[in-house]
């Protein structure tokens, strides 16, 4: 007989380690799922490319898995989805804009037909016994959201991933109203998560980065390689911004930054003059002065457009001695070793490199999208 005085919930990626956020929550016969991340191996997993969260309980269940509802677009949020929905009877997955968008185009990446529904923070959404609000709060990507969960049980908080930013680059903080309505309500219990939660203070606003890209481009007379996450669009166009503001042309290098790019003028979020913009091919004639080159690499992935360049292995773009490569981007757990080995090449060739170990006026801290820690194994499945 199914419960129905209580609610299950369960981190079916675990919680013990950094990444492959995927919760449950179970109530009667119904599951409601949130998020559908990716962890990454390290140097401690030969042979093992990527972690994906191990849903042999929800393969076996007879439970109905009544939806899957997203908190932003983050890998460790968003990655698995291509490896866990075909084995899964279908059922609806939401997001906001810039999530389901980069959602969908990742199945599409996979070959596979699902559409991620697009959610607004003003409507509610019913999935069974769940009825869900999402919440805008400010993160190191746009549109992250947290999520209410009201069940016949009672409510729930589930705090995924955020920052409180009073002056975020696009403008909209975090819904403190929201917050403070829907814990009116009353909330049976809360789940937070934010790494750096255990130093008091306020961590600086985003907007802080501006000024540090101003000040380095201003000094840099060469070519100027700035590299971050892809998706890290208010990122990209604080950069953009500069680039433009000091009569720069932009080049864009990197699949996954031409994707970004195309999802952020798409949704308006990003909006790059006609005339600015230079293809690979150009920026190969044109002076260094006149460059700036937002590619792909800041966790030094070996496919990645910095890395390549760095190799003297691409066709269009090499470093040189005056050249400055900004690193915007915290180093994920474990790649260090390889984010270190790329400065070290980059450095070798006169370039000057401005990297998290040297200042953090290029990325802050407290932003690393890392997941709470909480005393649970991880359970991990390698991809095939
Ligand atoms: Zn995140």
């Amino acid at each position: 007989m199914n419960d129905v005085n209580s609610v299950k919930i369960f981190p079916i990626g675990g919680v013990g380690n950094v990444t492959k956020n995927m919760y449950a929550y179970e109530y009667g016969n119904e599951i409601l799922l949130v998020d559908c991340g990716l962890g990454f191996a390290d140097e401690t997993m030969p042979g093992v490319d990527l972690l994906i969260p191990d849903i042999s309980y929800l393969k076996n269940t007879n439970k109905k898995i009544v939806g899957l509802v997203l908190t932003h677009g983050h890998e460790d949020h968003i990655g698995a989805l291509p490896f866990v929905l075909p084995q899964l009877p279908k059922f609806p997955v939401y997001g906001t804009a810039l999530t389901a968008a980069l959602a969908t185009e990742k199945l599409i990446d996979f070959g596979l037909q699902n559409k991620v529904l697009v959610v607004t923070p003003s409507e509610d959404i019913v999935l069974g016994s769940f009825n869900i609000s999402y919440i805008h709060v400010t993160h190191s990507i746009l549109d992250a959201a947290h999520i209410f969960i009201r069940t016949p049980v009672g409510n729930f908080y589930h705090g995924s991933d955020f920052k409180f930013d009073f002056t975020p680059v696009d403008g909209k903080p975090s819904d403190l109203a929201k917050i403070a309505k829907v814990a009116s309500e009353g909330v049976l219990c809360l789940l937070e998560d934010c790494v750096g939660v255990e130093r008091s203070g306020h961590s600086r606003s985003e907007r802080m980065i501006s000024d540090s890209f101003a000040e380095e481009f201003r000094k840099t007379k060469g070519r100027i390689f700035m590299t971050t996450y892809a998706s890290n669009i208010s990122r990209l166009n604080q950069a953009l911004q500069e680039g433009i503001r000091l009569g720069r042309k932009i080049c864009f290098v990197g699949r996954s930054l031409l994707k970004s790019r195309d999802i952020g003028r798409k949704l308006g979020y990003m909006d790059i003059p006609k005339g600015v913009e230079v293809k690979p091919s150009e920026a190969k004639r044109m002076k260094p002065s006149e460059l700036l080159i937002i590619l792909t690499g800041a966790q030094a992935q070996d496919t990645s457009a910095l890395v390549r360049i760095a190799n003297d292995e691409d066709e269009n773009i090499r470093l040189s001695r005056g050249d400055t490569v900004i690193f915007s981007a915290d180093p994920i757990p474990g790649n260090e070793v390889n984010i270190n080995n790329l400065i070290d090449i980059i450095a070798k060739k006169g370039v000057k490199v401005v990297y998290s170990g040297l200042t953090d006026e290029f990325h802050l801290p407290a932003l690393l999208w890392v997941p709470f820690r909480a005393p649970f194994p991880a359970m991990a499945q390698k991809m095939m």
